[in-house]
């Protein structure tokens, strides 16, 4: 690993013994891994409703997609990758069902006790709401993988005291993640829009990136659409990645830091796309942006969804009392608006359904709360 790589931890919250042969990032990205808001990644969606095709992208395996991008663009640059993967593997822990639509709703009902953030809720979860140990509340993850929450893009208008004075960037393998996110949910929303017949092929010919790929490429000639679509997008993949690996090389050896909070310091992320390539990036984001996650059909899903969180919301907070005795034992400390927040929060796309008809139709079974 090189100097700039978190090697050492800060340490953790409650202080724990190392373990015997496992590191302490390893043992953060296994707790992960293991947690119950890890597992509910894999029915929550990010621009779809989990149940509309099974072939979209759930949160799950955007997390992988994300993870194993980290993971090449660490080892590339000599970074930890064991951090730059629990990191990646955390990352989107703190979202709500239902995409944005839920996350809005939920800032909406919580507004008054401080509102609503999923990366301020992912460090809620590792921090308090995960029961995993029988001394502390939390997953007792070390300070460096809790920065990546903290530090992230909109998490940080929130950002706990403990973080204001450690530097304006996160380490290099938490700006390495953000960076893999960004790149990851681009390719893979074409791939899925398209999949969808929510988008269509002249029009994302239209997209320079995509046109620059498909020529170099020559994958105009291939016929079979499915075949076409999966080497345009690992053409794309693989052109952010090594623009990312280039260009994130050449800031780290120019600015020539020394160690990991050398690269917090820094005025900007040292882990970027060229200038090129990231307008490349944004005009494929702006396409997607007016083509996919405005497409009508997109937002009426999403915001019925949002509703149906607001309105859930509402009705137990008439009377708490509705709520499993853990997320009740939580309102009493947290106050009952955070606790129906942080439980509304926990939910899947699919248990969001199911907890709906049981709070507004009178024959649905509660069987499971
Ligand atoms: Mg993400």
């Amino acid at each position: 690993m090189k100097a700039y790589a978190c090697t050492q931890s800060k340490g953790r919250t409650h202080a724990e013994q190392e373990h015997a042969f496992r590191s302490a990032f390893s043992r953060d990205r296994d707790r992960v891994v293991h947690s119950s808001a890890f597992r509910r990644l894999e029915f929550k969606t990010q621009v779809f409703v989990y149940f509309e095709n099974d072939y979209y992208r759930t949160r799950l395996t955007h997390t992988i997609e994300v993870s194993q991008i980290a993971r090449t663009l660490s080892a590339q640059l000599g970074l930890n990758e064991d951090l730059a993967e629990a990191i990646a593997l955390a990352h989107d822990i703190g979202h709500p069902p239902y995409g944005h639509a839920g996350e809005q709703a939920l800032d909406g009902f919580s507004a008054d006790c401080g509102g609503f953030n999923h990366n301020i809720q992912g460090l809620r979860i590792c921090d308090r709401l995960e029961r995993k140990y029988r001394n502390f509340r939390g997953l007792n993850l070390s300070w460096e993988v809790r920065e990546g929450f903290a530090k992230h893009g909109s998490g940080r208008s929130h950002m706990p005291e403990e973080f204001v004075n450690s530097g304006t960037q996160p380490s290099l393998e938490a700006q390495i993640v953000d960076l893999s996110d960004g790149i990851a949910y681009n390719a893979h929303d074409l791939d899925d829009g398209l999949v969808g017949g929510l988008l269509h092929w002249e029009d994302v010919l239209t997209i320079p990136v995509v046109a620059a790929v498909m020529a170099e490429k020559g994958l105009e000639s291939i016929g079979d659409p499915d075949v076409r679509r999966a080497e345009l997008v690992r053409g794309l993949i693989d052109r952010f990645v090594t623009d990312a690996l280039n260009e994130t090389r050449q800031k780290i050896a120019s600015s020539a830091v020394q160690s990991a909070d050398d690269a917090r310091n820094q005025i900007d992320p040292l882990a970027t796309l060229s200038n090129r390539a990231d307008s490349d990036l944004v005009q494929l984001k702006v396409f997607l942006r007016e083509h996919l996650y405005l497409h009508p059909q997109v937002v009426r899903m999403t915001e019925k969804a949002g509703r149906t969180l607001t309105r859930m919301a509402e009705a137990l907070l008439c009377n708490p009392r509705q709520l499993s005795p853990v997320w009740f034992e939580l309102g009493e400390e947290d106050g009952f608006r955070r606790a129906i927040t942080d439980y509304l929060a926990s939910l899947t796309d699919k248990s969001a359904i199911e907890v709906y008809a049981q709070l507004f139709d009178p024959a649905a079974r509660i069987n499971r709360t």
